[in-house]
């Protein structure tokens, strides 16, 4: 099984408006975990191929794992839309992502927070870029600044579907 959208929880790529954020999501589940209510296996769950990336292309993010809180997290960006992969694509560097959200058609960008060392993963943020997206992410287009708001403690995390 690979990994896709279907492995991503709330993915959805057509009917959000804008930009969604599930930092709450991912304190409540930190909190259950915290509480004995759920289970490092439950938490833990990351799919090989999203651990594969954490360590290939994860975007380094100056926070430690909440769940193991040995390994700092880092970010991966999947993107979803027309003529990409139906699995979405894996960005791999801030100017694929910037090239990415340049296009003429609109995607969805989901940002995973991901523990190499404990396999914790959970969705960040989804963002539509491209398309009318363009002008208003105007300063995304060039990479840095995204890639800057992506790895922002103050955004907010979502936790990835579990993988079975
Ligand atoms: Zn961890």
């Amino acid at each position: 099984m690979s990994f896709g959208p279907s492995a991503l929880r709330g993915f959805q790529v057509s009917g959000t408006g804008g930009r969604v954020e599930y930092r709450l999501a991912r304190n409540a589940v930190v909190r259950e975990f915290r509480k004995g209510r759920l289970s490092r296996l439950e938490v833990c769950d990351a799919h090989p191929e999203l651990l594969r990336a954490a360590r290939n292309v994860g975007v380094p993010f100056a926070e430690s794992c909440p769940i193991c809180e040995e390994t700092s997290v880092v970010h991966v960006t999947y993107v979803f839309g027309p003529r990409l992969p139906a699995h979405g694509r894996c960005v791999s560097s801030p100017q694929e992502l910037a090239r990415l959200c340049g296009r003429a058609d609109e995607v969805a960008c989901y940002v995973v927070e991901v523990c190499s060392g404990c396999a914790w993963n959970h969705l960040a943020r989804m963002y539509p870029a491209g398309g009318r997206h363009r002008r208003a992410a105007g300063h995304a287009a060039n990479g840095s600044a995204q890639i800057r708001g992506a790895i922002s403690p103050a955004r907010q995390h979502g936790r990835t579907r579990r993988l079975r």
